[in-house]
């Protein structure tokens, strides 16, 4: 059983919650869906660089592949849990699902904190969990990709790894690789991309425009970043930003480019001479027009949506929201668009890196940000739709009854195995 509140007790509840407003899903399929197919754990003894041996603990579940190859990322993080990492795989199920992606959906994790790792730790801890997991990876299989501080330089070492063990270059067994070897244009930002486009999307439905709409970002990692980079070019104003050291807050506007530019160079935004310094909480209470967190899961509980002042939340993290916080913002007529629609632009592009790789065949950057944009905005549409016909609580209900309805009709057609 998993604990009260856990990431995946607040799967299933959204799981649950969405089940009444679907048509034909079998009680006995829809069972099925709530439970992950298998979890490997590895246990991964990394030689330090001081000489001292460490062992981490490494994590892959698919969770669900009714609908194809199981697709998603791997993150280092010490909250990368077995049980964190099933949630977050059930929520690849049902993102691919939404988007109407051939994938089901899988994830991946190493408990560390990466930032007290060195480069050449990071290597070891990437290649040893690559071969503790290769066995259930692969093309046509389970198809890894960046998440939580993993990015193309783990992608390339893990493509590298696998690649070794099968005596020949397998590009299309990781998405999210450097683009000199398989990496597709747009895929670093393409997470951002999503969050931009789909928050530009909610505020013009709204009747409101993203030009000089305020922004409030908690994280400022890969997704944060740019989406605050992405969100400004459209002529949003994002005051706020925030990661593990704090906040900055600046009522015209921060200038997120330099920002972005200070921490890839390992800094932190607080360090940066940018704006007033504020804490996560102060972030989260702001009075702004859209509040992103794009960090950890559980960031907005019941007492976070009582007391926020946004007027949209986009979520661009997995599992920001807990279900007891989505009652207080239904209540309260704050809508928030679910990171299985919101933050899917990342997987999407993966999905076009994998047809590439594939295919052999390259595309630009114009095309894969036009493809991106159609399919997301193509899926914001469909869960518009069911949240106006089907009337459910908020727009995460929405996205849930679609993607279980595909979810549960793939499982139907196959029926299930003996
Ligand atoms: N880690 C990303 C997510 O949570 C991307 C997964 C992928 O590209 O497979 O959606």
């Amino acid at each position: 059983m998993p604990a009260e509140n856990s990431t995946l007790a607040n799967m299933r509840t959204q799981m649950d919650r969405a089940k009444q407003y679907t048509e034909d899903v079998d009680d006995n399929v829809f069972t099925r869906m709530k439970h992950p197919e298998r979890t490997l754990t590895v246990s991964l003894p990394i030689l330090r660089d001081d000489g001292t041996l460490e062992v981490f603990e490494g994590y892959r579940c698919q969770f669900g592949g009714a609908r194809g190859p199981y697709k998603g990322g791997v993150r280092y993080h010490p909250s990368a849990s077995m049980e964190e990492v099933i949630a977050l795989a059930g929520l690849m199920a049902s993102k691919t699902a939404l988007v109407g992606l051939p994938y089901g959906g899988a994830k991946g994790g190493v408990q560390c904190n990466p930032k007290e790792l060195s480069r050449d730790e990071r290597k070891r801890v990437t290649r040893r969990y690559t071969e503790g997991i290769r066995r259930m990876i692969g093309p046509k299989m389970d198809i890894p990709a960046p998440d939580m501080n993993t990015g193309p330089q783990e992608m390339a070492w893990m493509m590298d790894t696998y690649s070794v063990y099968e005596g020949y270059t397998v590009p299309e067994v990781v998405t999210g690789k450097p683009t000199e070897i398989g990496g597709t244009p747009g895929r670093v930002e393409a997470t951002g991309r999503g969050v931009a486009i789909i928050t530009d999307r909610i505020l013009t439905h709204l009747d409101r425009s993203v030009e000089n709409a305020t922004v409030a970002i908690q994280g400022f990692g890969n997704v944060g970043s740019w989406t605050a980079r992405l969100l400004a070019e459209r002529g949003a104003h994002v005051v706020a930003v925030s990661d593990v050291s704090g906040g900055v807050y600046d009522p015209d506007g921060l200038d997120v480019v330099g920002l972005a530019e200070h921490v890839e160079r390992g800094e932190t935004v607080t360090s940066a001479d940018e704006g007033d310094q504020i804490s996560n909480d102060e972030l989260l209470r702001l009075d702004v027009d859209v509040l992103v967190p794009a960090a950890v899961s559980h960031a907005i509980t019941a007492d976070v949506a009582a007391d926020l002042r946004a007027d949209i939340v986009v979520e661009a993290a997995n599992g920001p929201t807990t279900p007891a916080a989505d009652d207080v913002l239904v209540e309260r007529d704050v809508p928030a668009v679910p990171d299985v629609l919101a933050n899917a632009g990342g997987v999407i592009v993966s999905y076009l890196e994998w047809v590439q790789n594939t295919q052999e065949y390259t595309w630009t950057l114009a095309e894969v940000n036009a493809d991106l944009e159609r399919r997301i905005t193509d899926a914001f549409d469909e869960m518009l739709a069911v949240y106006a016909e089907e009337e459910t609580p908020d727009l995460r209900t929405a996205a849930y009854t679609i993607a279980i309805e595909r979810n549960a009709t793939a499982h139907s057609y196959r029926g299930l195995f003996p």
